[in-house]
């Protein structure tokens, strides 16, 4: 795949509720700097990533910007407002890419700790015949039951169940169709692809990716980026 190709999609425009900070969730202190600021000089270092684009909380455009110019991202090519679902702000982002991109990669602003590996393992994933997407995912191990008003019903076969996580790579092409045709907001890309009848490819995740939603979160993955 050629290097000029790849845009990331950075999302950070959610609102955090579930850390009841007094700033949305990528601006709030990750080991001394904004959430943000790790994702974003990760993906700008990245080799194989060519553009950025930021998708900002309405009224933090200016601090995204900021945050980009303090972490020297010079891959960041547009900061834009996000909208009041994931999928809206995904929207948001991709109207920056241009028809020329190849790959549209998404990436969770709230999973800080993305690695070369896990990017590439996505966009190698791409360059097989006929796969539209690809998404890191790690094996459940614990057992998952199926409950009803705190009962179990059932006890769910976890063979073939994964946990899926960010970065998501998507064939532009393939991407900027479903999100024309769908109104849908499934919870990650691939769930739109999915539901068009997208062929997406899991690749391994990494334990590393997990997402901040709660301080308890914010606390265990501070821990994990210092070590
Ligand atoms: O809310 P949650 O943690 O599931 O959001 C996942 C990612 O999507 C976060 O990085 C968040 O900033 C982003 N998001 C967004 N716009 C929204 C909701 C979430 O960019 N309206």
């Amino acid at each position: 795949m050629a290097m000029s190709e790849v845009w990331a999609i950075l999302v950070a425009a959610g609102r955090g509720e579930r850390l009841a900070a007094d700033r949305p969730k990528a601006f709030v202190a990750f080991n001394g700097r904004p959430l943000l600021a790790e994702s974003l000089s990760r993906l700008d270092a990245n080799e194989s990533i060519d553009n950025v684009v930021v998708v900002a909380p309405v009224g933090w455009e200016e601090p995204a910007i900021l945050c980009a110019e303090e972490e020297s991202a010079s891959k960041v090519v547009a900061c834009v407002t996000g909208g009041d679902t994931r999928a809206d702000s995904v929207r948001a982002g991709v109207a920056e890419v241009p028809d020329e991109a190849r790959v549209i990669l998404i990436h969770d602003a709230a999973r800080p700790l993305v690695t070369e590996a896990v990017v590439s393992r996505v966009l190698e994933a791409l360059d097989e015949h006929g796969i539209d997407g690809a998404v890191p995912g790690l094996a459940i191990p614990d057992t998952i039951k199926q409950t009803a008003a705190g009962l179990i019903e059932r006890t769910v076969p976890r063979d073939g169940l994964f946990a899926v996580q960010t970065p998501q790579a998507f064939r532009a092409e393939v991407f900027r169709r479903v999100l024309a045709e769908t109104r849908e907001s499934p919870t990650d890309c691939a769930g739109l692809v999915e539901a068009a009848g997208g062929r997406v490819r899991v690749v391994a995740g990494d334990r590393c990716l997990a997402k901040v939603t709660t301080r308890a979160d914010l606390e265990f993955v501070e821990e994990l980026a210092r070590r």
